[in-house]
């Protein structure tokens, strides 16, 4: 910035000074000065270096000039009115400094991208009318009809958007006549909630839904924890709705979280119908301008209820109630690219800065959750029944060790399948992995086709005729030889969805097949068209990954069969028991919902497993205890935190080295205060090493106190930030990370 451009502060040139935050990988906010007041959280244009950004006020300053002195001017204030409020910018900073994020990233991560850019609000907003209560209304109107019929339509303090109007015959022409004589004005209207008035009879709750209803609802206005444990099916979306309701109809605003934006409108369908409401869901499927106005609504002081994915924990919602996070164990919740932050915390942290009830959901809750609840920090809410009465699904274990590695089934698996569809019920086979092989292999050398750019195999996707990367999203064409021994003999090995809904079509040609998954699901209105087929309640066999193990509610589903879940029983991954645990329950809970009992069969070459036995006894609770325990005694999570401290850079190994560096500055650190209880790793690489190309490391560290490993990292984030961000080498600290 030069100094003529510089604003001059002297006494009698009076300026407003204030902290922008900018979406820049940056850890401060800017001062920039104005010539007159602006409100907290709008958007202005301001100056970075050659280039111009937008920015939000996050801070006002109160300083009195005593000294000449010169500061950046704003360049631009965009609109009349704020984008966000302050309470917003107060949660952006707390989990700005909660998770080491950047303040402006953040901010602006919690923004739907069409207000990221220099867009004014009123764009989004429409046309309308209102009455100006002009001293001659009548005369003038003698002897004009149409106007006077636009007039009679008309309203003095609430606009009547335009479209309505035409939408009732009305001319524009007829408006623009009305507006000359001053009898109207034009105005805009801000997007505004609409719904259609529906209200079909309510179901009539158990005793234990009543409890947790009323448990909540008497939390109005007082912030506190619930865990809403219920199994599969046993009501907890409808305990949902009713606190909904009560919420609303005391004029309150009700947020929803759900872990995917597949399971948004199925839900938004079902409140909808009972609470006479806007309901208003948001989520990155939607078009910019969609969203952005959906997103505007919620600045709306009116009750509505708001289900949305991971970042809507931060809409507006001035008269917030409550807030509810279905499926509270879902790692999506968790953010782990880019910026990095837990839509969880973040809605706990939103509840008690605002003094609200929070409610976190789940068959299968997060043992961060559970803990929390034996603790007696969080209340404990149970759903012990299905709600229809339906029975959970007997399970079954298959010894799939002696399969060949062509046969996907074992015999008595293939002859369930086949009575389920004879006696017309839907079979729903679980795996997850998509793509027709995870691996393409020389028969004659045993080469591996991998990924250039990343450390990874390429997956065979028949439907496409490629060798795709899960990693780095790289397609290539299938290789007809062996690039190492020219052998024209490769083979598939192992097995993904398309391969199995391959060998189905043979093995039943008579019944639907159906594949859900990224893949099949990316044409808009695909994964509905999908769920319509299975409402249907004819026979067939659903194929899918994890998509299909959330939310979905399908009556006619009998059988679940589940393959390849041997990997998560023996992962590096501590939390990998967990997860599959989860896993195995949701989708397991998937058959048998309505009236006809269900089961579920796994196929696994580690029959013996404990978890497995956990998993027939369907004890949730009995493997938290016993995986509680184990993590105690080795200082896992939940009772020592944990934060990554991550690196990676192209093509060398600079991150190492740094991070080696790092590692000694934070161990010399510690040398020097023997007192501290905190953890430091050795530098390690990332699970994937390579990842498009970029070779990624990390240090982990850990602490039964949260405190001192906020400290220690920000002793860490001291030593980063002079390690500058740039093309070639990239970093982030991880807190409560979920991989490694
Ligand atoms: P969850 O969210 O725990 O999986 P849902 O709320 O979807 O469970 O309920 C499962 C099924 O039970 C749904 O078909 C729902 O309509 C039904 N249901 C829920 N509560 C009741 C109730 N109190 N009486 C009768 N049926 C109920
Ligand atoms: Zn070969
Ligand atoms: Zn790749």
């Amino acid at each position: 910035m030069s100094e003529q451009t510089s604003l001059l502060l002297t006494s009698d040139n009076p300026l407003y000074f204030f902290e922008i935050a900018i979406n820049r990988p940056l850890f401060q906010s800017f001062t920039y000065a104005f010539k007159k007041d602006i409100p907290m959280g709008s958007r202005v244009i301001v100056t970075v270096g050659n280039s111009t950004e937008v920015g939000i006020v996050i801070e006002k300053h109160l300083i009195t000039p005593e000294v000449d002195f010169s500061i950046n001017p704003i360049d631009e204030v965009i609109d009349d009115t704020p984008t966000v409020n302050s309470e917003v910018i107060e949660i952006a900073k707390w989990t700005s400094q909660y998770f080491f994020q950047p303040i402006g990233e953040l901010l602006f991560t919690f923004l739907p991208n069409y207000l990221k850019q220099a867009k004014p609000l009123n764009s989004l907003y429409t046309e309308g009318y209102l009455r100006t209560n002009h001293p001659q209304t009548e005369s003038l109107l003698k002897n004009a009809k149409k106007q006077q019929e636009a007039f009679n339509l008309l309203n003095e303090n609430a606009p009547t958007s335009k479209s309505t109007l035409l939408a009732q015959g009305i001319k524009s022409n007829t408006l623009l006549e009305l507006c000359k004589k001053g009898l109207i004005e034009k105005t805009l209207i801000p997007p505004t909630p609409s719904y259609t008035s529906e209200s079909n009879a309510p179901l009539k709750l158990n005793q234990e839904q009543t409890n947790a209803v009323q448990a909540v609802v008497e939390h109005k206005d007082q912030f506190g924890c619930f865990l809403l444990e219920g199994i599969t099916g046993s009501g907890k979306t409808e305990v949902y709705l009713h606190i909904c309701k009560s919420f609303l109809s005391v004029g309150q605003q009700v947020l929803l979280l759900v872990p995917e934006i597949g399971l948004t409108s199925q839900l938004a369908e079902r409140l909808e119908s009972q609470l006479n409401t806007p309901v208003i869901t948001l989520h990155s499927n939607l078009a910019n301008k969609e969203r952005a106005s959906r997103w505007l609504q919620t600045q709306q002081s009116q009750p509505m209820v708001i289900i949305g994915t991971r970042s809507a924990v931060a809409c507006p919602l001035p008269n917030l109630g409550c807030i509810i996070l279905d499926e509270e164990h879902d790692s999506s919740f968790k953010q782990q690219e880019g910026i990095r932050y837990h839509s969880r915390s973040v809605a706990i942290k939103r509840a008690q800065l605002r003094g609200l009830p929070v409610v976190l959901g789940s068959a299968t809750p997060s043992l961060e959750t559970l803990t929390n609840t034996y603790q007696q920090r969080f209340q404990h809410l149970r759903l012990t029944k299905r709600a229809t009465g339906a029975r959970l699904p007997k399970t079954q274990i298959q010894d799939a060790s002696t399969l060949n590695p062509d046969q996907i089934f074992t015999a008595d698996t293939l002859s369930t399948i086949k009575a389920t569809l004879a006696s017309k019920q839907q079979v729903l086979v679980f795996i997850n992995r998509r793509g027709f092989a995870p691996t393409l292999q020389c028969n004659q050398c045993h080469w591996v086709a991998e990924c250039e750019q990343c450390d990874v195999a390429l997956t065979l996707h028949q439907s496409t005729n490629s060798m795709d990367c899960h990693h780095c999203e790289a397609k290539h064409p299938i290789p007809k030889r062996c690039p190492k021994c020219n052998s024209p003999y490769l083979s598939p090995l192992g097995y993904g969805t398309e391969r199995i809904e391959h060998e189905l079509i043979q093995t039943f040609p008579d019944f639907p097949i159906i594949r859900m998954d990224r893949d099949s699901t990316q044409n808009k209105g695909s994964l509905e068209k999908i769920r319509n087929q299975l409402l249907e309640d004819s026979p067939c066999i659903l194929v899918g990954t994890q998509m299909v193990a959330k939310g979905h509610n399908f009556p006619n589903l009998t059988l679940t069969v589940v393959l390849n879940c041997d990997n998560g029983l023996y992962s590096q991954d501590f939390r990998a028991k967990e997860t599959l645990l989860q896993n195995l329950i949701q989708v397991g809970g998937r058959s048998g919902r309505a009236d006809k009992p269900g089961q579920v069969i796994i196929q696994t070459s580690f029959v013996d497993h404990p978890l497995l036995k956990f998993f027939e006894q369907q004890d949730y609770q009995g493997f938290a205890k016993e995986e509680l325990t184990h993590r105690k005694n080795i200082g896992l999570p939940p009772y020592h935190h944990q934060a990554a401290i991550r690196m990676q850079s192209l093509m060398d190994n600079k991150a190492f080295t740094q991070l080696m560096s790092l590692e000694q500055a934070l161990k010399t650190y510690k040398t020097n205060h023997p007192g501290d209880n905190v953890e430091i790793s050795l530098t390690m690489p990332a699970a994937i090493e390579r990842k498009s190309n970029w070779y990624r490391y990390l240090i982990m560290l850990s602490s039964p106190d949260r405190k001192q490993l906020h400290h220690y990292l920000n002793v860490a984030h001291h030593f980063l930030i002079q390690t500058p961000r740039t093309r070639k080498l990239k970093w982030v600290i991880d807190v409560d990370p979920l991989d490694t």
